[in-house]
C-alpha cells in the first residue's frame, strides 16, 4: 500500500475543490482510520464550501454521509475491528462533559464534532473518526447505498420515530427531494397514511410508487384544505426550504398536530398565532441523531427494503458532484465513490 491518499478539500470559504494527495493518516487514541468506499454529497456541505459555519478551519475536507470499512484502530479503542464496515454521519463525536452529554442527548452536545466541518471528512480515500461516531453497516446494504442514509436518511426517520404520529395516523411529507422521497419510503413502511406535498402534477407517480397514499400539487391545490379533507396530518415533515410552502400547511395540521422542520430555509417562517393555539399545534426542528440512530436507520432500511436514489460520480469529479446536488436536478442524492478512479 501506498502512504498516499487522495482528498478533495476547501482552503478558504468559496474556494474551488482541490484534488490534492496527503499522507495517510495515522489513528490517534480513541479513534479509527477508515478507508472511505462511498461519501454522499449533501446539502450541508456547503457550510464547508461557503465558510457559513461557524469555526472552521481551513483548508477542510467536506463530507458527512461516509460509508466505509476500518482500517487500523487508534490506542484504547475496544468494540471495533479492522475490517468491519461502517457509516459516519452529522454526529462525528461528542464532548462527554456539557450538560446535554451528561444527560445523555449527545447530538445537541454544545461541542458537538461533524465530520467535514470540525475535522477531515469523507472526500478522500481514508479518514479518522472517533469511535462514537460509528455505526455498524448490515450486509445487506452497499457502500452507495449505506452513504445518503447516514444523514438524509437518519434525519427523516429519526424525526418520523420521535414523533407522536402512530401507525395509521396522517403524515405529510412537503418536498420530494433527496430529504422528501425518503421520508415518503420510511413513512409508509412505518405504517402511516401518507400524503406527499409538491409542485406540479409530474411528481406525483413518483410520489405514489415511493409509497405515498394521496398527493397534493400545491400549484393547484390548497394543501391546508386537502389535508383537513383526512381530518388533518399528527405530523407534517418539512424537507423544503421555500418557507410559504411550509406556512401554507399548518392549518392542514389535525389538533395537536407537529410541523417538523428539516429542510434549511434562509427566510423566516410564517404563522398565525391563532392556528396554533386553537388547535393546540406546534412546530419544532429536529437535528439528525447520534450514530446508534443511525445504525438502526440501516437496520430499518435493510430490513424494510428503503432505499435512497443515487447518482454516482468519482472523486476526481466532487466539483460537478457537489454542483449537479446543489443545482437540485439530481434524482435524488449524489454519491463519490473513491474508486471509481481506479
Ligand atoms: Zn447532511
Ligand atoms: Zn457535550
Amino acid at each position: 500500500m501506498s502512504n498516499k491518499m487522495r482528498v478533495m478539500q476547501v482552503t478558504s470559504p468559496n474556494a474551488p475543490f482541490e484534488l490534492v494527495e496527503r499522507p495517510i493518516p495515522e489513528p490517534t487514541a480513541g479513534t479509527v482510520r477508515i478507508r472511505v468506499e462511498a461519501c454522499g454529497i449533501c446539502h450541508s456541505d456547503s457550510f464547508t464550501k461557503e465558510g457559513s459555519f461557524p469555526g472552521i478551519q481551513y483548508p477542510r475536507v467536506p463530507g458527512h454521509e461516509v460509508a466505509g470499512v476500518i482500517d487500523k484502530l487508534g490506542d484504547g479503542v475496544l468494540g471495533w475491528q479492522p475490517g468491519q464496515r461502517v457509516g459516519i454521519g452529522w454526529h462525528g463525536g461528542h464532548c462527554r462533559v456539557c450538560d446535554s452529554c451528561r444527560r445523555g442527548d449527545f447530538i445537541t452536545c454544545r461541542n458537538a464534532q461533524i465530520p467535514g466541518i470540525s475535522y477531515d471528512g469523507g472526500y478522500a480515500d481514508y479518514m479518522l473518526a472517533p469511535v462514537e461516531a460509528l455505526a455498524r453497516v448490515p450486509d445487506e446494504l452497499s457502500a452507495v447505498e449505506v452513504g445518503p442514509l447516514m444523514c438524509a436518511g437518519i434525519t427523516t426517520y429519526n424525526a418520523l420515530r420521535n414523533s407522536h404520529a402512530r401507525p395509521g395516523d396522517v403524515v405529510a411529507v412537503i418536498g420530494i427531494g433527496g430529504l422528501g422521497h425518503l421520508a415518503i419510503q420510511f413513512a409508509a413502511k412505518m405504517g402511516f397514511k401518507v400524503i406527499a406535498i409538491a409542485r406540479g402534477k409530474d411528481k406525483e407517480s413518483l410520489a405514489k410508487e415511493l409509497g405515498a397514499h394521496q398527493y397534493i400539487d400545491s400549484q393547484t391545490q390548497d394543501p391546508k384544505k386537502e389535508l383537513m379533507k383526512s381530518g388533518g396530518a399528527q405530523v407534517a415533515l418539512s424537507t423544503v426550504t421555500n418557507t410559504k410552502a411550509i406556512s401554507s400547511v399548518i392549518e392542514g395540521l389535525a389538533v395537536n398536530g407537529t410541523l417538523i422542520i428539516l429542510g434549511i430555509g434562509k427566510e423566516p417562517i410564517e404563522v398565525s398565532s391563532l392556528a396554533l393555539i386553537g388547535a393546540r399545534r406546534s412546530i419544532m426542528g429536529w437535528p439528525s441523531g447520534t450514530a446508534m440512530d443511525s445504525q438502526d436507520t440501516l437496520s430499518f432500511s435493510a430490513q424494510t427494503g428503503v432505499r435512497s436514489m443515487n447518482e454516482v460520480f468519482p472523486l476526481e469529479k466532487a466539483a460537478e458532484a457537489y454542483d449537479r446536488m446543489m443545482s437540485g436536478k439530481a434524482r435524488f442524492r449524489v454519491v463519490l465513490v473513491p474508486s471509481l478512479a481506479h
